[in-house]
């Protein structure tokens, strides 16, 4: 079991908990009763992130020395003790960024399961043998670990998004930087004390509690650094990705989204109402993946509004802690008052609100960045609400006249990360499969997804699959080519 430190917590570099002695003091207020203060750090400075990438760089050679199967036993180790602290990791995730406890408790859960795919990939990292041209030779690929890592993450899975870098790179040999985002750091701090408890050497991992803009930019800006997983937006991402680049840094990129889904030719329209309304207002719409276009075509387009409004305004909206609470505060006053300001862009332009669009007001409300719900039709297809990510509980109705407009529609956005398509119709389903400009493809359900399978967007989403499943070894390893000759 292990036991928090006391507050305020500190960044853990090089097997210690550490601060400078000037460091800022940073204060988490709740979302939803922002009165409150639910946690408190000391901020890293640039320096730190400096000695951070340096104990990883130093680290490097006694990671790499462990075999494959002391690594598989760290994963479950951590699996072991998730187990005790699960539960402290999901009220502190829903405290400090808001979503309601089922979900963070689901995210906890999934974590294992992670875990557990990748403690067993340790022992599957093998990689091919070649016949060769030449007489008494071998000839072979292996997988070596880039090296030291940068791993920055959004707070919106604070569990997930971290896991999903840390723990790949650690099976494949990487000592890891990781920086998760300052709205949301409790889970990071957890995974880096669990770390500490198993004895995994210091520098091996590190954790940096810190601004974006100069811890962030300091860490994945250092020369020790061989690989950047990032996880944000797509602004971010493309600045890291444009500085990155002149030093042929390996990068992962996880980028924003727009995703889209078309209804054309369903009967089952409740069903889709169902699946658009769970992917779009699951964590209050702030998820990279959630759906914020339904296009539709005028056979549907009646029954569909009418349903999505039924499932929006069903929608409990309460304190994450609150059990029955379906969807929590927006996860700070920037981003609460960004996605009013969206919903007024988009009436400007021409949209029609059909539910929400206001910001919760009354008792139950007034001390936190509450936001309903949101159904907006007749949004004009190249409005800003409908081209650019709102991160929101806001769901855009854009009309079109047949299925090879919806088609137009959704891939006109910089964005490709996740797309759906509800229809009874196969040729549709088959040749929107085929033509959407996406990562990740749905038919008749929502966006989604599974630990097991390559996850990432392409266009400004991403470069392609990537994150999950067993393409993050791509990622986090170099294949060596290997010629040996012998004497037969
Ligand atoms: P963000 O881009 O503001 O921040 C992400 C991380 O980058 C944070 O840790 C932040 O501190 C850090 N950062 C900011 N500036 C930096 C810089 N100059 N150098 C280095 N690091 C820097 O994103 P956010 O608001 O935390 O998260 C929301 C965004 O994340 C949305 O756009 C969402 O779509 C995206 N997202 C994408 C995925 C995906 O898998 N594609 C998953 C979750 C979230």
């Amino acid at each position: 079991m292990w036991n928090p430190p006391s507050s305020p917590w500190r960044s853990y570099i090089a097997g210690e908990w550490t601060a400078t002695a000037d460091a800022r003091q940073y204060e988490i207020t709740d979302p939803g009763r922002n009165s409150e203060t639910v946690s408190r750090y000391l901020l890293a400075t640039t320096a730190e992130a400096e000695r951070a990438a340096e104990a990883a760089r130093d680290a490097l050679t006694v990671w790499t020395a462990t075999t494959a199967s002391e690594r598989s036993d760290l994963v479950y180790g951590l699996v072991e003790l998730w187990h005790d602290h699960a539960e402290d990791i999901a009220q502190i995730v829903s405290l400090e960024m808001g979503k309601p406890l089922s979900e963070s408790r689901s995210e906890a859960q999934r974590a294992v399961s992670e875990m557990r795919f990748w403690a067993g990939e340790a022992l599957r990292l093998g990689d091919r043998t070649f016949p060769s041209t030449r007489r008494n030779t071998d000839v072979y690929t292996v997988r070596e670990p880039i090296g030291p890592v940068a791993a920055i993450t959004p707070w919106n899975f604070p569990i997930l998004s971290p896991l999903r870098k840390v723990v790949p790179a650690l099976v494949c040999g990487c000592p890891v930087v990781l920086k998760p985002a300052l709205q949301a750091p409790g889970a990071s701090l957890y995974v880096a004390g669990m770390l500490h408890e198993l004895g995994v050497p210091a520098g091996v991992f590190n954790l940096l509690i810190g601004g974006g803009a100069d811890v962030g930019a300091a860490l994945t800006a250092h020369s020790a650094i061989q690989g950047i997983t990032f996880t944000g937006s797509t602004d971010v991402g493309l600045q890291i990705a444009g500085n990155a680049a002149s030093r042929n840094v390996k990068l992962q990129l996880e980028m924003g989204g727009k995703n889209a889904a078309v209804v054309s030719s369903y009967a089952d329209i409740p069903h889709a109402a169902a699946e658009i309304s769970a992917a779009a207002f699951a964590v209050a719409g702030q998820r990279c993946t959630a759906i914020s276009r339904v296009i539709v075509t005028p056979e549907v387009r009646e029954e569909l509004e009418q349903a999505l409004v039924e499932r929006a305004e069903a929608l409990r909206v309460g304190h994450g802690s609150d059990e029955g609470t379906m969807m929590g505060p927006i996860v700070s006053k920037d981003q609460f008052e960004k996605v009013h300001g969206s919903v007024q862009a988009g009436v400007r332009e021409g949209a029609r609100v059909l539910t929400g669009g206001d910001p919760l007001s009354g008792d139950a409300y007034s001390n936190g960045y509450y936001y309903p719900a949101t159904i907006v039709t007749d949004v004009p297809r190249k409005s800003t609400l409908a081209c650019e990510e709102v991160f929101g509980p806001v769901l855009s109705i854009i009309s079109v006249q047949d299925f090879e407009e919806a088609i137009d529609v959704a891939n006109e956005t910089r964005y490709g990360l996740a797309a759906s398509v509800f229809t009874d119709d196969m040729n549709l389903s088959h040749s929107f499969v085929t033509r959407s400009q996406s990562g990740m493809v749905h038919v008749n359900h929502g966006t989604t997804s599974e630990g097991q399978v390559p996850f990432g967007g392409v266009k400004q989403s991403g470069q392609g699959a990537y994150g999950i499943g067993d393409t993050s070894k791509d990622f986090f390893t170099n294949l060596k080519a290997v010629y040996h000759a012998y004497r037969p």
